[in-house]
């Protein structure tokens, strides 16, 4: 059996991103995907443009608006950065040809297990055949087929429910795209004192609009039956009908999956590496920049010496989860703890803050660019500058999560 250097396993955009960034470090690597990897994804993908790696990427949006407000509170803030949606299918094919131009083979088949010899792992599929690889990236979604991680009893999901369709009036201005609408006035009184969801909506152009309800994150996660309702409450509300049903959209995902183990033999990548953004609920972006220093990191581990599995697999994952990275995500972990603390006069009142933070602060809160002491920075601002009702809600949730607090402070994974 020949043994390459790299599989991995998972054809989303996070193991297209890996798959491409890996062979273009002369790795050969083979991909190991249960569906076809060019099979069309269904999820729609947002992303600020400021966050894409490379210029050429933005051939792969398939939208883009520089017209991006939040609505929260009495107020509506016009946020200065771009954001975009991916045109999936050409994301895809960019990804997918890179992956080609460097000799990456793809193999159809479900991985079911992974066994360890001293210098390579061997992945069996579901229909019993075998891959041997000197590294096994697994990049297979939220719920891996590989990785280990410890169990979680209480983990919070991002749900929405959307509609990309012709409506009777636009739900929203020509041309904008809202990345929140927190207003509930539209929401009976009962309603209001529920778990608060927000609209997230934008202008296709051509007539085509895309609204869609959506639930930040809720243990567990609020029913889609919910945010169905809601978001057809919210259009009534309005006096906006829906007139043609293009695509829905409905979504399900987990914001604070534990890390995986990281002393283990095999490496993961994008939703198997726990590597959704806490506060957002974001991921594409962070994944195709992350892409090509996981991959640096893994070919020199495995163009040393003596290298193994377990060699190859710490280099990547110390490259993708540094100590101070994984401080990083204890607060941010703590922010989401914080947010889910919110009714929904306090969760607007928060945003209304958040977003008025100068820029270079709630931009890189959101794309996870500031450093450890940047980001305490920016927290405490956010402390000082919160209404009164909000910052008990801060102190509370500081209390309950204490040591979340404590392993960010001390260095605790
Ligand atoms: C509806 C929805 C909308 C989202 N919108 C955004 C957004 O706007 N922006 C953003 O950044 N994030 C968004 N996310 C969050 C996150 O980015 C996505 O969940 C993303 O698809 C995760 O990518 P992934 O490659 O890790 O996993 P997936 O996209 O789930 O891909 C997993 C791949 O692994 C394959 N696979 C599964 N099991 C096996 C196995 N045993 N063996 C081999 N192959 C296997 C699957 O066939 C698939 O190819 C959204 C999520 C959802 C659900």
């Amino acid at each position: 059996m020949s043994v390459n250097d790299v599989l991995v396993a998972g054809a989303g955009p996070t193991g297209l991103a890996i798959a491409a960034a890996l062979s273009e470090t002369g790795l050969r690597v083979t991909g190991l995907s249960a569906a076809a990897p060019a099979k069309p994804w269904q999820n729609t993908y947002g992303v600020w443009l400021d966050e894409l790696p490379a210029p050429e990427l933005h051939a792969t949006l398939g939208h883009r608006w520089s017209n991006v407000v939040v609505h929260a509170g009495q107020r509506t803030i016009a946020l200065d950065r771009e954001y975009g949606l991916f045109d999936n299918q050409r994301l895809q094919q960019y990804l997918l040809d890179r992956c080609e131009r460097h000799g990456v083979v793809w193999r159809t088949g479900v991985a079911a297990a992974v066994e360890h010899r001293e210098s390579h792992s061997l992945v069996h599929t579901r229909d019993g055949r075998e891959f041997a690889a000197r590294l096994v990236v697994d990049a297979s979604g939220h719920s891996p087929s590989l990785l280990r991680r410890p169990a979680a009893p209480q983990v919070a999901r991002q749900a929405a429910y959307g509609i990309v369709g012709e409506f009777s009036a636009p739900p929203v201005n020509l041309g904008q795209m809202v990345l929140m609408d927190y207003r509930t006035d539209h929401l009976t009184p009962e309603q209001q004192r529920e778990s608060p969801t927000f609209l997230y909506a934008m202008d296709f152009g051509d007539g085509r609009f895309f609204v869609e309800e959506t639930s930040l994150a809720h243990v567990p996660g609020v029913p889609l039956s919910t945010l169905e309702q809601r978001l057809r409450r919210r259009l009534e509300a309005r006096g906006v009908a829906v007139r043609q049903v293009l695509h829905i959209e409905r979504c399900l995902f987990p914001m604070n999956n534990p890390l995986p183990y990281l002393d283990q033999l095999v490496m993961g990548f994008g939703g198997a590496a726990s590597m959704v953004h806490p506060p957002s609920g974001y991921m594409v972006g962070g994944a195709l920049r992350r892409a090509a220093d996981v991959a640096q990191a893994i070919a020199q581990a495995l163009g040393a010496a003596g290298a193994t599995p377990l060699s190859a697999a710490r280099a990547g994952w110390q490259a993708l989860w540094s100590p101070a990275r994984r401080r990083r995500r204890q607060l941010y972990l703590f922010g989401l703890a914080s947010l889910m603390r919110c009714d929904s006069l306090t969760i607007q009142s928060f945003f209304e803050s958040f977003f008025s933070l100068p820029r270079p602060e709630w931009t890189g809160y959101l794309s996870d660019t500031l450093s450890t002491a940047e980001l305490a920075r920016t927290m405490l601002r956010l402390f000082v500058r919160v209404p009164g009702h909000v910052r008990r809600t801060l102190i509370a949730a500081a209390g309950a999560e204490h040591a979340l607090l404590r392993r960010a402070a001390f260095g605790q994974a």
